[in-house]
């Protein structure tokens, strides 16, 4: 594939539905945490305002759980998969520590910095 066909594959919007979250956090999960973390209980692709997701922790009676609202309309597909990888660092932070008022971008969240690089990711905290 030339670089001008990737580029006209992944430089266009990107629309993602439930299971292309579902799939690409897996992907994500395998990446940077060996597959441990519990899948999202609950998807929800929607238009959000003001930004691109939003993970929500929860103490469940057995095991902890986390469900994504995710934007509907990216850029990109690397807007999105970047994006993910942020959102799995704060699920992550919460299966580590157990506090739903943690997830933030801490010392816990840029200890991932490297390890996003090695990637081709840039981690922000616009989101
Ligand atoms: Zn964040």
């Amino acid at each position: 594939m030339t670089r001008r066909q990737v580029n006209r594959l992944t430089a266009k919007p990107f629309r993602p539905t439930a299971s292309d979250v579902r799939r690409w956090t897996q992907v994500i999960n395998c990446i940077l945490f060996h597959g441990e973390l519990p899948p999202y209980r609950k998807i929800k692709v929607r238009r959000l305002h003001a930004k691109y997701a939003l993970v929500q922790c929860h103490e469940g009676r057995q095991k902890n759980y986390c469900n994504i609202e995710i934007h509907n309309r990216f850029d990109t597909f690397g807007c999105f998969f970047s994006i993910l990888a942020h959102e799995l660092i704060h699920v992550a932070d919460f299966m580590h520590y157990g506090d739903t008022k943690r997830p933030d971008h801490g010392r816990f969240f840029f200890s991932h910095r490297e390890l996003m690089k090695n990637i081709g990711l840039r981690l922000g905290c616009g989101y």
